[in-house]
């Protein structure tokens, strides 16, 4: 493993950022508390900004072109989403069908499964609206994993109907989405994710991945890659749920559950550290993981993404975000979060339960990264919990979770939603879009509540870092 000592130490503390929230909301003024954690340098820096939003009344639209007047190169749009779980949204649950038909008179249609009478295309329908609304340009996607909805071994069909949703695209490659792995994709050797998904374009001929059509090559595995546009580094991790329980779901050749509780290998995380503390301080860092760290967002800290030991005690307002796993015991504390770290270089494997490396890491080195960017807990752009939303600055990072893609896995607080983030050249201002794919929680299209302008600790450049060091 790679000891910090013996990298370069280039990006070895960077100053804070503060996220600043939209002024139209005023729903900035939570972060006026973080302001106050702030050296004495950037609170000034962060009033002054503030000060002006406030003062001019001028909302970060002021700053960031609308995404439908971009005729130049100026600006850089990503598109983040993740969990489509495609399965659940189209065919019932067994536990939903046994409520629904305790008789048992539905016959079920190939496989056992049922076709749900609201079925939809989670993942096909949120590319349809996002390349028929003109305000919705976006260069490259990303996909924070958990294509599958299944419970056990994500099955061929399943992975089919993948490629078929994704074949929705008109106005882009497939290759302008980059994906990785969630706890609900796991299998055996993640074959399954590896021959369907495939950021690597390794199955060509399941995936229809060609890597040489990647508009922003890729180096690196399946599991843990990077690419870059511009000064951006971006990191994509993958889930490791293909171990047995407690860390994982796979057990005698089959699966149980998604086992929710996030893992890394300390293969990857060595990998995160050598390529965060290698990069030069223009660069701007952009981790994309499944799961969200410890205590960052809603329903990412202990309990929280299950929020009692079994039996669930329903009725006391508190959301279940994720299932639990009788025989994880007091693992499933970790439901809603990364925390398992894994070497699998040992046999067993050895993992460290609760092991936080990343979240230590990032409180030694505040602001070494720019955005972590995950899904796994679905809810509503507006759901907190203990204070937490959807988007939040810790340790100088914004952490911005974009699930879900899915309306039926999870309950009935998934709304399916995704993000639109916009970088522009010369800024450090990142505008953040929430999107609905549905009407339930509000009409479908731009949620404006939802939207936030986050700080980065580099301006975007489009022409790439001065001194990139690869
Ligand atoms: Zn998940």
């Amino acid at each position: 493993m790679i000891k910090h000592e013996e990298l370069t130490r280039s990006r070895g503390v960077r100053k804070p950022r503060i996220s600043i929230l939209d002024s139209k909301t005023a729903r900035y003024l939570p972060s006026l508390e973080l302001l106050f954690q702030r050296s004495c340098k950037w609170l000034l820096q962060a009033i002054a900004v503030l000060g002006l939003h406030v003062i001019t009344g001028v909302s970060s639209q002021a700053t960031i072109d609308d995404p439908a007047s971009d005729g130049s190169n100026s600006q850089f749009h990503l598109w983040a989403m993740s969990d489509p779980h495609v399965f659940s949204d189209l065919f019932l649950r067994m536990k939903e069908l046994k409520r629904l038909n305790p008789k048992g008179d539905l016959l079920p249609h190939e496989s056992g499964r049922i076709p749900r009478l609201d079925a939809r295309e989670s993942l096909g329908s949120a590319i349809v609206h996002s390349e028929s609304d003109e305000r919705f340009a976006w260069d490259i996607a990303i996909c924070a994993g958990d294509f599958s909805g299944s419970h056990g071994l994500p099955t061929e069909r399943e992975g089919s109907e993948v490629v078929k949703q994704f074949s929705r695209l008109r106005k882009h490659k497939r290759e302008d989405i980059y994906t990785i792995c969630g706890n609900h994709d796991a299998s055996p050797g993640n074959e399954w994710f590896r021959k369907w998904i495939d950021p690597l374009g390794e199955h060509s001929a399941s995936s229809g991945v060609d890597n040489a059509s990647r508009p922003y090559p890729i180096e690196g595995t399946w599991e843990r890659y990077s690419f870059r546009v511009g000064n951006i580094l971006f990191l994509m991790m993958s889930d490791r749920n293909d171990f047995a329980p407690p860390v994982g779901s796979l057990q005698d050749g089959g699966a149980t559950g998604g086992h929710p509780p996030g893992a890394v290998t300390m293969k990857t995380f060595a990998w995160w550290k050598q390529k965060v503390l290698s990069e030069p301080e223009e660069s701007i860092i952009v981790t994309v993981h499944h799961h969200m760290l410890k205590e960052t967002t809603v329903g990412s800290g202990e309990w929280e993404g299950y929020p009692d030991r079994d039996p669930f005690p329903m009725g006391v307002g508190n959301r279940r975000y994720h299932g639990y796993m009788p025989e994880d015991g007091k693992h499933n504390k970790g439901a809603g979060y990364l925390y398992w770290l894994v070497d699998d270089t040992k046999r067993p494997v050895e993992s460290i339960a609760d092991a936080q490396a990343f979240e230590g890491f990032l409180e030694n080195h505040p602001g070494a990264i720019d955005l972590w960017i995950g899904g796994h807990t679905h809810t509503d752009p507006e759901d907190r919990k203990n204070g937490r939303s959807q988007i939040e600055v810790k340790w100088g990072v914004n952490f911005v979770n974009v699930a879900a893609l899915s309306m039926h896995h999870g309950g009935d607080h998934s709304e399916p939603l995704s993000r639109l983030l916009s970088f522009t050249d010369g800024s450090s201002e990142v505008r953040v879009q929430c999107y609905l794919h549905t009407d339930r929680f509000a009409e479908r299209g731009w949620y404006d509540r939802g939207e936030r302008t986050l700080l980065l600790g580099s301006p975007f450049n489009s022409a790439g870092p001065r001194s990139a060091i690869e």
